[in-house]
């Protein structure tokens, strides 16, 4: 399944939840470059201005790193794909990508959120340092002050990018590239529409009750 949405929308929190109740596994390229920066690669050389601006970085990077994770990852297994694609031109490797590998997309989730909201989620954006979990300064703090609930680190993190500048430009990223591919999965009927806006547990129900039991 797709979780499609703009920068801010949950993907990654609902993905999170569906890797725990289900046993999924989410694909994000976002967080796939960031990675590649951190470890200095040649497509993480190339990413990483991009990425701090809040532009998208060519297609194909990141169906190039679609395409070994889908390699590595069995084909019993159930994927999650989180901010990918992102154009129409991966929406179409996508497909290819799928077929390649023995795989078939079920469903197109639209996270459909509030934009002025969305700048408030990305700005108290955090997660752990150690596991990935992620935070929100005020709607969803660790359990207990300065400890992740998952692993128990307590050291946090926020990502550069996470400002309210780059956030408007991906934003606008968003409406002009990716909102573009939503039609063309509308005319396969694999969209299904969920409120954004709801708190993430009632987010979590509808999403649960769109997918096969
Ligand atoms: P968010 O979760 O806020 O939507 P991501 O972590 O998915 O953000 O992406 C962070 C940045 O990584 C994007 O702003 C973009 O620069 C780059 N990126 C991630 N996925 C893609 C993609 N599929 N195509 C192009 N750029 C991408
Ligand atoms: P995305 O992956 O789509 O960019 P995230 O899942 O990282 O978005 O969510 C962005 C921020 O908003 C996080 O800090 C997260 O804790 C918070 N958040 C996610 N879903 C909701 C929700 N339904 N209501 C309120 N805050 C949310
Ligand atoms: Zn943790």
């Amino acid at each position: 399944m797709i979780l499609l949405g703009p920068p801010g929308a949950g993907k990654g929190t609902q993905a999170q939840r569906l890797i725990e109740t289900r046993g999924m596994v989410q694909l994000s390229t976002g967080d796939m470059l960031r990675a590649a920066v951190k470890a200095g690669t040649p497509v993480g050389c190339e990413a990483r201005a991009i990425m701090e601006r809040g532009e998208l970085v060519p297609d194909s990077i990141v169906s190039g790193l679609i395409d070994e994770a889908l390699a590595k990852t069995p084909c019993a297994t159930g994927i999650i794909f989180d901010g990918y694609p992102r154009t129409l031109a991966q929406a179409e490797s996508l497909d290819a990508l799928l077929t390649a590998h023995g795989r078939h997309l079920d469903r197109v989730i639209e996270l459909a959120v509030d934009e002025d909201a969305l700048v408030d989620r990305i700005t108290g954006r955090f997660s752990c340092a150690r596991c990935g979990a992620g935070y929100h300064d005020r709607n969803k703090r660790p359990r207990v002050e300065g400890v992740c609930d998952v692993c128990g680190s307590t050291e946090f993190r926020r990502r550069p990018d996470d400002t309210e500048e780059t956030v408007r430009t991906r934003m606008a990223e968003y409406r002009a590239k990716t909102a573009p591919i939503l039609p063309v999965y509308e005319a396969r009927g694999l969209v299904a529409r969920v409120d954004g806006m709801a708190p993430i547990e009632e987010v979590e129900r509808e999403i649960a009750a769109l997918l096969p039991a």
